[in-house]
């Protein structure tokens, strides 16, 4: 069981797949009043860097389940070379349908909705892990400029413009599942470019090192248009946020 391989060779370097950058986790985990021994679940937690990170500077427990291998493995090492591994765990499966034994102080979805057919079905999902008094975590796209063609959204790799809401729209979306908003953390084009920039890279060492691959052809082609449609598309009309919910 994997995620398709494209996505393990494009974002092999990445410790944060998702355009947040560090500090804006660490702003994310002050922001949440975190305290030691709390405990956070993470659907799709990638290679692990929000709840290794937590564990180092707020003494948080964490487990994180995500179906890329290369990036659950990434994820324990990271812990090890944090000093958290007795604090983090990280399992390799499918998240669908996930549900802690235990009820968790922080529940996340970071980045990956699809997980439970979007952001409705994924916050019903991360709810049944919650302990009253919890908050469940959602980092989701928004527009921050509505396309005016359904060719804009395809630029920016949706199917439709309908994927994705602007950002009053995506707030008030929540309330209207019955949660209320209680903090917000922004993603901003630098850290979109982190994120999209650093698989080109990625990428050309990669091409450079397996010209023969069956995925040469595809990896090669993206190389070749990514940073221009990054550019034109994700980076002018994408926003991407963190938000923290707790039911009304
Ligand atoms: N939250 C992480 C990763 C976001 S990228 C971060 O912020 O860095 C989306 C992640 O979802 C990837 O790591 C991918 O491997 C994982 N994923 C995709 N489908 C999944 C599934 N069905 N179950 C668990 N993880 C999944």
């Amino acid at each position: 069981m994997d995620i398709p391989r494209i996505f393990n060779i494009t974002e092999s370097a990445h410790r944060i797949h998702n355009p947040f950058t560090p500090d804006k986790f660490a702003t994310l985990g002050t922001a949440l009043h975190l305290e030691p021994g709390a405990r956070v679940l993470d659907l799709g937690s990638g290679s692990g860097e929000m709840l290794c990170t937590w564990a180092r500077d707020h003494g948080i427990f964490g487990t994180g389940i995500d179906m890329s291998q290369l990036f659950s493995e990434q994820a324990k090492l990271r812990a090890e070379e944090l000093g958290v591994a007795h604090q983090v765990k990280f399992i390799h499966d499918d998240a669908a349908g996930y549900v802690s034994d235990e009820k968790v102080d922080v529940a996340a979805c970071i980045g990956a909705t699809w997980i439970a057919g979007g952001v409705a079905g994924t916050i019903e999902l991360l709810a049944r892990s919650l302990r009253s008094g919890g908050i469940i975590l959602i980092g989701e796209p928004y527009w921050r400029q509505l396309p005016s063609t359904e060719d804009i959204a395809k630029g920016c790799l949706a199917n439709l413009i309908s994927d994705f809401l602007v950002l009053p729209e995506l707030i008030s979306s929540f309330g209207a599942l019955g949660y209320d908003v209680v903090e917000m953390v922004l993603a901003n084009q630098d850290g979109w470019d982190r994120y999209e920039a650093a698989k080109w890279l990625t990428m050309r060492r990669w091409l450079d090192a397996n010209p023969d691959d069956e995925l040469a052809n595809e990896v090669r082609a993206q190389l070749t248009s990514e940073p221009k449609r990054h550019a034109a598309y994700t980076r002018e009309y994408l926003g991407w946020g963190v938000f923290a919910l707790m039911p009304g």
